[in-house]
């Protein structure tokens, strides 16, 4: 890491004490910077990292819920609205027991670079709670939406703050939260959240978006290397929105998708994955996937197996944050694996990432390669500014766009900064420039 910024980062350690993703995340972008700083002066004088560190707003509240039996529930609910110099705050809920203040501000953190590279009018933030869905009734959940959104709704609007869907919080969840917030500012704004239905504002493609723009990234960072994915064998990590769709695309170019996972287990499928079989499982059944090989019945299960070590030449991280370690990159580079793309936010640990970038494969960070689905969110919100609603080869055709232009921006800072092939400084660099620029624009905020 630069000099300079060894002592703004001790600093920023120093004021987030224990908030271990968070320091993560900040050092991974921290150690890009250096060159950037040689270049542009202005930035340490005028203090823009420090200020990019500290989120503009950090909201924890009470979330009280009753259970079908009639007991009482306490979770904790957050929001933290990272930088809004873009455009409204925007990013994601997170339903998960693992939630806490540093994965929200990490979270937070990523969002706003990730965002500002989609080239789109939208700031940084995230949020979410400790509740875990899992095996609740849609009652239960429904309940707990409401109760959420209760304290929520004042911190958001179109022009405020406009979260969306994250682990644990899809359709269903995006529903409820967006009727309890017309009911109590009595207000119908669609433009508030994204990911909606599509008979009340959503739009055609966010659903698949995250997961088919990972996939258009991987394409052009194949035919960057004059490669395409016409039979390449993959493998996506996680059973959620953006692996089933991530899968669904992959195979539809021509590559052998042959395993995918959960918390639980890791399932192989040599013929490659059935799309089918995964959503009814996943989607309609709301159960682990071990449940896939009752369908599939030459498909094989293995509980608490490990993904990584399986043979491919494309490697999808899609589940959560640090479920590819040092050891596990290295299982991946001796079985030959030529390219990794996140689909999940920061899935990689920093030894990880260093072994890919050691080894001169095409690496992808979340922040360049998951972009889809916020970028389609953005497109949600023109829709519902302009009370429209685009077909779905309209909006795809947007997205896969949208996939490129970020791509050839990697490239192109990775190459201006002397790094050529290196998309993790790429994003970090032409991330932060974005937001950079219009901070120094709008003052001292
Ligand atoms: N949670 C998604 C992400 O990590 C999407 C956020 C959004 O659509 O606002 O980017």
């Amino acid at each position: 890491m630069d000099e300079k910024l060894e002592s703004v980062f001790w600093n920023i350690q120093q004021r987030n004490l224990g908030e271990t993703e968070f320091i993560q995340a900040v050092k991974e972008v921290l150690t890009s910077l250096g060159p950037v700083l040689a270049k542009y002066p202005k930035i340490v004088e005028q203090k823009i990292i420090e200020r990019i560190c500290e989120p503009e707003r950090q909201i924890i509240f009470r979330v009280p819920w009753q259970d079908d039996q009639g007991e009482v529930h306490i979770n904790r609910g957050f929001r933290v609205q990272s930088n809004s110099a873009l455009g409204p705050y925007k990013g994601g809920l997170r339903f998960h027991p693992t939630v806490n203040l540093s994965i929200i501000k990490f979270l937070g953190f990523e969002q706003t670079f990730k965002n500002a590279l989609t080239g789109m009018p939208i700031g940084g933030g995230k949020g979410g709670s400790d509740f875990d869905p899992k095996g609740r009734s849609d009652n239960e959940v429904m309940r707990f939406c409401q109760s959420f959104m209760t304290e929520l709704y004042r911190h958001l609007g179109e022009y405020t703050d406009v979260p969306a869907g994250d682990i644990g919080v899809g359709r269903r969840e995006i529903g409820f939260l967006f009727g309890q917030y017309k009911r109590i500012c009595n207000r119908y704004e669609s433009g508030v959240l994204t990911g909606k239905g599509l008979s009340y504002g959503g739009a055609l493609v966010r659903t698949e978006a995250t997961g088919y723009g990972l996939v258009y990234f991987v394409r052009e960072m194949l035919a960057a290397r004059n490669e395409s994915l016409e039979g390449k064998t993959c493998i996506v990590s996680g059973a959620g929105n953006v692996a089933i769709y991530a899968i669904e695309k992959a195979a539809e170019l021509g590559g052998r998708v042959v395993a995918c996972s959960d918390s639980c287990g890791v399932i192989f499928d040599e013929q490659g994955i059935d799309v089918k079989t995964l959503k009814q499982v996943k989607e309609v059944e709301r159960l682990p996937i071990e449940r896939y090989c009752k369908t599939r019945r030459h498909a094989r299960y293995q509980a608490g197996g490990n993904i990584w070590e399986i043979k491919c030449d494309v490697a999808l991280p899609c589940a959560t944050q640090n479920e590819l370690t040092g050891k596990d990159a290295a299982a991946l580079l001796n079985n030959g694996c030529i390219v990794v793309a996140e689909g999940a936010n920061m899935p990689t640990t920093p030894e990880g990432i260093e072994r890919f970038v050691a080894a001169e494969i095409a690496y992808a960070p979340g922040k360049a390669a998951n972009a889809g689905g916020v970028a389609t969110s953005a497109l949600e919100m023109q829709q519902n500014a302009s009370r429209d609603a685009w077909s779905f080869e309209f909006t795809d055709k947007k997205l896969a766009t949208i996939m490129k232009d970020i791509h050839d921006r990697c490239l192109e800072t990775a190459d201006e900064f002397g790094v050529p092939g290196n998309y993790a400084l790429g994003a970090n660099i032409a991330g932060f420039m974005g937001v950079a620029d219009s901070m120094q624009a709008l003052g001292l905020i």
